[in-house]
């Protein structure tokens, strides 16, 4: 019922030519997926990666987004920017630009409701740091970034929202949770969606998996019960690898 999103984030990476020569790979290589395939690149590059991907079904989205409209924000990038450019998805709340740029849950949530009232469809990522699940604190952070960042959302504004469970300490370092312990946190996070919502919402969300996702391991993800799909860095940054990871058997 919830179709499976395989979403590159490519982080600081590719000059617009690299994003060309990339997408150009890919293309032939995930034409006949029924899975939905999305790139989201650096701002420089996200007009030559709209050009690139004409005529096949890979879409584009940003890693970041500003909370105004527009006005005195110096260095930020607003929503009618992005829909400008014809961007369809957009990262809010990435680990990394919660620990080395500022967001919080608060500025998650400022962004989440700008990106929806705004027609941009949200990726918001969760997710807890080695100390915290060391601790035995991963639900209780995976809770508070859940329910303050979806705060004052509608029903129907909570269904259309993307969340990406990443556990920081399996991001980039190839240490992956296993589908088992991701799945559990992601049925978890979806139970708290149910009760803060309602069930029938919480089963429209889709939940991906982050954290060291390759071709070799995605499948045994996908297996699960509850994971909808891989928020991938690394292996989005070469095309065959991302597209192995796309076109994962069942
Ligand atoms: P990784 O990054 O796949 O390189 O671990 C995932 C992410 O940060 O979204």
């Amino acid at each position: 019922m919830r179709k499976p999103l395989i979403a590159g984030n490519w982080k600081m990476f590719k000059t617009r030519q690299e994003a060309k020569e990339f997408l150009t790979e890919l293309k032939p290589l995930c034409n006949d997926t029924s899975r939905e395939v999305l790139l989201c690149v650096p701002f420089t590059a996200l007009e030559t990666a709209k050009k690139a991907v004409r005529g096949s079904k890979i879409k584009i989205g940003a890693q970041n987004m500003s909370w105004a409209d527009e006005g005195a924000f110096t260095g930020d990038i607003s929503a009618a920017m992005l829909l400008d450019i014809g961007v369809d998805y957009v990262i809010i709340g990435h680990s990394e630009r919660r620990a080395m740029f500022g967001d919080t849950n608060q500025t998650v949530n400022n962004k989440l409701k700008q990106a929806i009232k705004n027609g941009l469809k949200p990726i918001v990522c969760v997710g807890e740091t080695d100390a915290e699940k060391e601790a035995g604190k991963t639900q209780e952070v995976l809770y508070k970034q859940i329910i303050d960042g979806f705060d004052g959302l509608t029903e129907e504004e909570a269904a259309g929202t993307i969340v990406a469970y990443e556990p920081i300490w399996a991001i980039g370092t190839g240490k992956t949770a296993t589908p088992e312990l991701a799945n559990n946190e992601i049925k978890f996070i979806r139970n708290k969606l149910g009760k803060r919502f309602s069930d029938k919402c919480a089963n429209k969300i889709r939940i991906l998996y982050g954290g060291s996702v390759k071709a070799a391991n995605f499948a045994s993800f996908m297996a699960m019960s509850d994971i909808d799909g891989g928020l991938v860095g690394g292996a989005s940054l070469k095309a065959k690898e991302f597209a192995g990871i796309i076109n994962y058997e069942k």
